[in-house]
């Protein structure tokens, strides 16, 4: 398979090329030249599969011609070490728990399977050089690319965070590990650590020095694994109810909208998703482009969703490839809605009141979004993309009530901090990076 950029200066690159550069030369965003549809077949007896092996016919599909197939289904065993239960929550609403990974949020899959891609790439390049993966974050990237990363061969990841500005049972699960991770506290926002790392993609001398690569969901190796689960919804909605899995609609609290493109690819393949819908905070610029035809980025404004707080998410170039910038035609499948801080609280709230069920701050958009836009006859799937004791504090407060901390959270907590400290300054990042090179 060959991959195109968005920008479509640059098409004919092969798979290895795409994942170790992250990005395309026209600064465009890697797609598929075609995307495969699976026989239906393999829909009938989609709910008859596990997990594993439904997710390794999907990547066989896109990735079978590029990896080998035992690597690939290696790849895909690593990476779906843990479940993704269909959890009901009301008469027509699922929650898709994609929180038992190890550092309790959904990106553990993308982080998963590429690093192991990745490292399967360096390690046959022509001339072997070890990739430096740099992350800027606020909290749920650092934890689950570090963690993804961590003891992958060829790898080292530096995480540069906001020194004060991050969650104690968060910065525990990327300071702590050592190894083939640092940590980089930075004395600065998240804004000057993502400034940090932009910097230092486009800086020649670095890039000469030492191979460079982000892992955000730019990169093809984080976003597609993350259509494995789509399947996986569908079937388990099929085993409760045939009628259910044909009216199927699916509800992403979206951010950079890597996990929403993936979802799309899915549907692409031949899954039957009816339509999907993208849940946002107050950060609603895609909202606001579903609304009137025009995409204004804008800068983010915080939230009690903050994995979500993005103001220019970097997917929104695939959708409108993906439906060839057709505004019409992005809006017959996708649906939009936003919630301010005092909705997303209430929601949960009223969910734990009515239903019992513990809702994040994130879920709880993608929740309330399916009780305002499902229709008769539909049935709606929501992405929990975080466990609610990721963020104990705001959750505990919100519910007037103690979350417990399962017992990985636990063990991360009882770790050893080790940082480095920086200022926000680019030229002593630089010096820092050089020294390591
Ligand atoms: C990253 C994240 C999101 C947003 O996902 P995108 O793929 O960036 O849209 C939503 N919820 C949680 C908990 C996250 O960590």
């Amino acid at each position: 398979m060959l991959y195109y950029s968005t920008n479509k200066q640059v098409e004919g690159i092969g798979l290895s090329e795409a994942v170790i550069k992250g990005l395309a030369d026209d600064k465009g965003l890697f797609m598929p030249n075609y995307i495969p549809v699976l026989p239906d077949m393999f829909y009938r007896n989609i709910d008859k599969q596990a997990f594993r092996d439904m997710a390794y016919t999907v990547a066989y599909m896109l990735f079978g011609e590029d990896v080998h197939a035992n690597m690939l289904k290696m790849m895909v065993n690593d990476t779906l070490n843990f479940d993704v239960p269909l959890v009901k929550v009301t008469d027509r609403i699922f929650s898709l728990e994609l929180f038992h990974g190890p550092t309790l949020a959904f990106k553990d899959v993308g982080a998963r399977f590429m690093s192991r891609m990745l490292s399967y790439f360096i390690q046959r390049q022509d001339e072997r050089r070890d990739v430096n993966v740099l992350v800027a974050t606020s909290g749920d990237t650092g934890s689950a690319v570090a963690n993804g990363f961590l003891d992958v061969e060829g790898i080292h990841v530096y995480v540069l965070y906001p020194k004060g500005q991050v969650s104690p049972v968060q910065e525990s699960q990327f300071t702590t590990l050592g190894r083939n991770i640092t940590a980089l506290e930075v004395e600065g926002s998240f804004d000057d650590c993502q400034a940090l790392v932009k910097a230092a993609f486009l800086d020649d001398e670095l890039n000469k020095a030492m191979q460079l690569t982000s892992a955000n969901s730019i990169n093809v190796a984080r976003f597609i694994p993350q259509a494995f689960y789509y399947f996986y919804a569908y079937a388990q909605l099929k085993m409760i109810s045939e009628e259910a899995a044909a009216n199927m609609v699916v509800c992403v609290p979206s951010g950079n909208f890597g996990n929403l493109t993936a979802g799309l690819i899915a549907r692409r393949m031949g899954l039957p998703v009816k339509r999907f819908i993208a849940a946002n905070n107050r950060n609603d610029i895609f909202l606001e482009y579903l609304q009137t035809g025009e995409y204004k980025p804008r800068p983010s404004v915080p939230t009690l969703a903050n994995a979500m707080d993005v103001g220019n998410p970097s997917n929104f170039a695939r959708i409108l490839d993906l439906y060839g910038h057709s505004h019409e035609a992005i809006r017959a499948e996708i649906s939009g809605y936003r919630y301010t801080d005092e909705q997303i609280a209430g929601t949960m709230r009223t969910c734990r009141a009515e239903t019992g069920y513990v809702l994040d701050p994130h879920g709880a958009c993608g929740y309330q979004a399916l009780q305002d836009g499902l229709q008769a006859g539909e049935y709606g799937v929501f992405l929990e993309t975080a466990h609610p004791a990721k963020f104990v504090e705001t959750v505990s407060s919100i519910l007037n009530e103690d979350i417990e901390l399962p017992e990985k959270l636990v063990e991360f907590m009882k770790g050893e901090k080790q940082t480095v400290p920086l200022t926000a300054d680019f030229e002593a990042f630089k010096a820092y990076l050089l020294s390591k090179a």
